[in-house]
């Protein structure tokens, strides 16, 4: 089993511009890369957990999620850092079309993605951390049995970074490195 660092994405990796769907307005957050290369050199693996629920409300599409995706890991990739996984809710409880409204178990802070994470990739949760920028990713990773959750305030809404469920506060992914190695 492997430890790993859960990441959120919108406001962790990259700059939450809401709904960000293309490579071109995908703008990574300063001292991401050398953040996970630090994690990894650790021995955590790097999971991404995001809620999608832009796909659900029509904006963009769950090809146009996969390519950003592909785009961003391989990003990752040129830096020396290996995604182990990007698990996705494309849900939203009320406001989504079709078959994508519904009230998910996956959809943070519920903790469907982490769970599935954990099955599918074989992790250690006791041992993980969830790096988020909003009181649902904590909620989410407490909800898993993940017992480190740090919040980051890098998020563009910052009434959201607060969190009884968080362990740690920073201003960035940058400075969790600091807190964990
Ligand atoms: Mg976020």
């Amino acid at each position: 089993m492997h430890k790993a660092i859960f990441l959120d994405r919108d406001g962790v990796i990259n700059v939450d511009h809401a709904y960000v769907h293309t490579p071109e307005a995908f703008q990574f957050i300063n001292g991401v890369f050398s953040a996970c290369k630090a994690f990894q050199d650790n021995g955590y693996k790097l999971v991404v957990v995001t809620n999608q629920s832009g796909i659900g409300r029509g904006y963009y599409n769950e090809s146009q999620f996969q390519h950003l995706t592909e785009w961003m890991v391989a990003q990752f990739d040129e830096h020396g850092v290996t995604i182990a996984g990007v698990f996705f809710c494309p849900h939203h409880p009320k406001n989504a079309l079709g078959d994508y409204r519904k009230a998910c178990d996956c959809r943070k802070p519920f903790p469907g993605m982490l769970l599935q994470a954990k099955a599918q990739l074989g992790l250690d949760l006791a041992n993980s951390v969830m790096i988020g920028d909003k009181a649902s990713d904590m909620e989410a990773a407490f909800a898993a049995g993940i017992p480190t959750r740090v919040l980051v305030r890098s998020g563009q809404d910052l009434s959201e970074a607060c969190s009884d469920k968080a362990t740690a506060v920073v201003d960035s992914i940058a400075h969790v490195p600091d807190l964990l190695i």
